[in-house]
């Protein structure tokens, strides 16, 4: 499974820790199993830690802009719908 490969060096990952969820799901109790896989390579597993944490940082930010965006477009609507919006061809 391509997915126990670091997708950094390419060196086969090893199971860091394995820890059990209980959820409670249609009336009974399931256990789901978690495993977390890290790259034997210390520092490539940092760099893959900052990188991790740095996506998902961003993906914080661009889900922001994009509800900024959503709000300021919704305004931006309405003046189209009121004829401002003149469309001119490139050069
Ligand atoms: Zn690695």
């Amino acid at each position: 499974m391509s997915k126990n490969l670091c997708p950094n060096c390419g060196k086969k990952r090893i199971l860091a820790k394995t820890w059990q969820e209980k959820v409670f799901l249609y009336g009974k109790v399931s256990v789901i199993e978690h495993r977390e896989m890290i790259c034997p390579d210390k520092n490539c597993q940092k760099k893959i830690e900052k990188e991790t944490e740095m996506r998902e940082e961003k993906s914080r930010q661009i889900k922001k802009d994009k509800e900024e965006r959503d709000s300021a477009h919704r305004s931006k609507m309405v003046n189209l719908r009121f004829g401002r919006a003149k469309k001119e061809p490139f050069n």
